[in-house]
């Protein structure tokens, strides 16, 4: 795909990409919009996205960002980053009504594409990648690299999942030569939490409870508990990544309670453990080793219900990732 052929002639060109998002989405949705403004200074040129999280201001023109997702004349070309539609949020309408829908994505579980024209490859890295990979050197500038060494490193955890590849770490190196401080970028990013998220973790890990002989682990966190915090979604990332750390552990399973009887699940898995299997039966989706999906019921159920279908994968009833 040719990103300027495709947004020929185009006047009004939106971008957006999933709810809650996360860094690999912002990094995506502003390196495409900063190179697109820079490339077609004519076009009217919007991004929507839910409000990011404060770390992002460091991110060149985030207070672009539209959360506000007000009525919206049709766009000539709508873009959807590291998603499919179904979790556009309310980005929906925009991408649907659109002239041409575009999407960009690396989840397996969105392996078709859900636009007019798409770049989907479930072995890249992240979106970030996909979008270095159709800038090209020419496309690029410290700003942009900034935001695409973001996504990049935030989807891989900092290169350490297997889903970075050789092709990952070119993409890392070419992009640091720009000259932005990336060692704070990720600091201030990734690594560093505000005392409630600290505290939240520190909760989460204390009540978690390992079954399925120690293989399996899960974490609740339940509405009352959230709200004596006064805990937002974005301060439980990275709750289920620690959980994946305990030794022996093939499958973490960290859910919070988003309203009676509502969870929002989210899985990692060693190399045992298909879970976008997992969440794709449950209606959701991802990556094969990190993945999340919505469940209703009770906390029990959800994990009764979870347990049988990682249960089957270790015991071999079913292929193996
Ligand atoms: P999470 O644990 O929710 O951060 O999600 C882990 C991975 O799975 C991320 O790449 C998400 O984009 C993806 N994911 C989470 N929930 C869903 C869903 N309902 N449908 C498709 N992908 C999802
Ligand atoms: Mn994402
Ligand atoms: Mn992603």
């Amino acid at each position: 795909m040719n990103l300027l052929q495709e947004c020929k002639g185009a006047g009004r060109i939106g971008i957006s990409g999933h709810i809650r998002p996360d860094g690999d989405c912002i990094g995506s949705c502003m390196g495409l919009y900063l190179y697109l403004r820079k490339e077609l200074p004519q076009a009217q040129i919007r991004v929507f996205l839910e409000k990011p999280a404060e770390i992002y201001g460091c991110i060149s023109r985030i207070e672009d960002v539209d959360s506000s997702f007000g009525e919206q004349k049709k766009f000539d070309v709508f873009f959807a980053l590291d998603t499919a539609a179904d979790r556009l949020g309310a980005a929906l309408p925009f991408f649907e009504a659109a002239g041409k829908r575009i999407n960009i994505d690396h989840h397996i579980s969105n392996a078709k594409g859900c636009g007019d024209v798409n770049f989907v490859d479930p072995d890249a890295s992240s979106t970030c990648e996909l979008v270095y990979r159709l800038l090209g050197r020419e496309g690029l500038d410290v700003e942009i690299a900034k935001a695409l060494y973001m996504g990049i490193a935030h989807d891989t955890g900092c290169f350490q999942y297997s889903c970075t590849s050789p092709d990952t770490l070119r993409a890392a190196a070419d992009l640091i030569s720009y000259g932005f401080d990336f060692s704070r970028l990720i600091d201030e990013t990734f690594f560093e939490k505000t005392y409630l998220q600290t505290q939240i973790l520190g909760r989460a890990l204390l009540e978690s409870i390992r079954f399925m002989d120690g293989r399996c682990v899960v974490s609740v966190l339940n509405r009352k508990t959230l709200d004596f915090y006064g805990a937002q979604p974005q301060d439980l990332e990275g709750i289920v990544s620690q959980l994946r750390t305990v030794a022996g552990v093939e499958c973490a399973i960290f859910m919070y309670e988003m309203r009676a009887l509502e969870y929002k699940v989210s899985l990692r898995s060693g190399d045992k453990v298909d879970v976008a299997a997992v969440a794709s039966y449950f209606g959701g989706g991802g990556h094969v080793r990190a993945a999340g999906c919505t469940m209703l019921g009770t906390a029990h159920d959800v994990i009764n219900n979870l347990s049988l279908h990682i249960e089957r994968q270790l015991d071999g009833k079913e292929a193996k990732a």
